[in-house]
């Protein structure tokens, strides 16, 4: 059972930056998210893009942005479980929370915390009958490390972007590499189409369009896949096939959290955005994207302004009995758990006062 004072549901920016505001306050968190790396969207849809409105950085790539994040919550020692999704939450007689994931993984926490943004991102899946008999078997949804695919025979499936560009990297990297594709037009930037194309003529991309993967086949471990022409009906069996890829894209469902009990409005929670950014459940909170109350904008900064109210409040539920004083950093310093501290600069306090 994995202890902590705020139990965050989403390491997205908003998570990210309610790990800082709660460390001031001494509270120490522990983070859950779907996604195998920290940053959410900004690190999951658009890691290169510049965003311009982050208060303080005229222009910040979004993975910059995680990075920089990630290295200001470093003092306060956050505890990640990363690649799980919170699945179901049981509040306690005392009052606090056991959180579970997908994978059976316990936190207790008398503060949950839903950062959850759109929601968690979850692959669509081709209709195949048998796909999820594969999964982690040799079908795979996210390429994480290309590497995995040195040497092997791989087909991929899909006509946008991501496929179209992992079927190029691949072409250099992996043994076989065959695109599968249902039309004869890709969605995908022009150039990648092009480049394809190239390689398709080449012979290093087996490319097939207008066909679909129709059905898997192997005893343990995936071995074969089965490709079906739309016109012709006419089945190919790509035999001694090692992985089966379909890039169809990730899309975010509220998911588990829906059914917690929460007051929801339009896939998002209903907040009191008054007072604390609390739900309906005394002790859950919501902020960032995932939550909705009048005038709500699904904005970075956002986020990161319910983060500092909701440490405040949670503050006040995890020590009833204590007074806490709000302090600028300037005068408090940054002092993680460990002591280390940054010395907050006795000019910056002299001018203060
Ligand atoms: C292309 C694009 C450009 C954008 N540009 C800007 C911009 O210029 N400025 C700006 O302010 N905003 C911008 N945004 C919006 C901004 O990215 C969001 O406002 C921000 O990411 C919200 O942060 P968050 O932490 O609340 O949620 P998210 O970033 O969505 O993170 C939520 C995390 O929660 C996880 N999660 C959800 N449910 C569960 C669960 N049950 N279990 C485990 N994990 C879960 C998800 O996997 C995800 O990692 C842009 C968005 C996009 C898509």
């Amino acid at each position: 059972m994995i202890k902590t004072d705020i139990l965050i549901i989403g390491a997205g920016p908003t998570g990210l930056f309610a790990v800082f505001e709660a460390g001031l306050l001494k509270l120490k968190c522990h983070l859950i998210d779907a996604l195998p790396q920290p940053g959410g969207q900004c690190s999951e849809i658009y890691p290169k893009k510049p965003i311009y409105d982050i208060p303080g950085f005229p222009e910040v790539l979004a993975g910059d942005l995680v990075t920089n994040l990630m290295e200001q919550i470093k003092p306060f020692e956050p505890g990640f479980t990363l690649g799980e999704r919170a699945q179901t939450i049981d509040k306690q007689e005392d009052g606090s929370f056991i959180v579970t994931t997908n994978k059976g993984t316990k936190h207790h926490a008398p503060v949950v915390v839903i950062a959850g943004g759109l929601g968690s991102f979850e692959p669509r899946k081709p209709p195949i009958a048998n796909i999820t008999d594969f999964e982690d078997k040799g079908v795979a949804y996210i390429i994480r490390e290309p590497e995995d695919y040195r040497d092997k025979k791989v087909v991929i499936a899909g006509g946008g972007d991501s496929a179209l560009d992992w079927a190029i990297y691949l072409a250099d990297v992996a043994s076989e590499v065959s695109l599968v594709h249902r039309r004869n037009d890709f969605r995908g930037a022009l150039d990648s189409v092009e480049k394809v194309e190239e390689l398709s003529k080449i012979g290093k991309i087996n490319l097939i369009t207008n066909a679909e993967v129709t059905d898997l086949k192997g005893e343990e471990e995936l071995d074969s896949v089965v490709i079906t022409h739309k016109d012709s009906a006419r089945e190919k069996e790509i035999k001694e096939t090692d992985y089966f890829i379909p890039l169809f894209g990730l899309s975010p469902k509220l998911g588990p959290i829906a059914d917690w009990g929460l007051e929801i409005e339009k896939n998002a929670i209903k907040v009191d955005n008054a007072y604390d950014y609390q739900t309906n459940i005394p002790g859950v909170y919501a902020i960032g994207d995932v939550n909705t109350y009048p005038g709500k904008l699904k904005l970075i900064l956002c986020g990161f302004h319910e983060a500092a109210i909701m440490c405040q409040s949670a503050y006040q539920r995890i020590f009833p009995d204590k007074k806490y004083v709000m302090k600028y950093t300037t005068v408090s310093g940054v002092s993680g758990f460990d002591g280390s501290k940054k010395e907050a600069k006795k000019e910056v306090v002299k001018s203060i006062n």
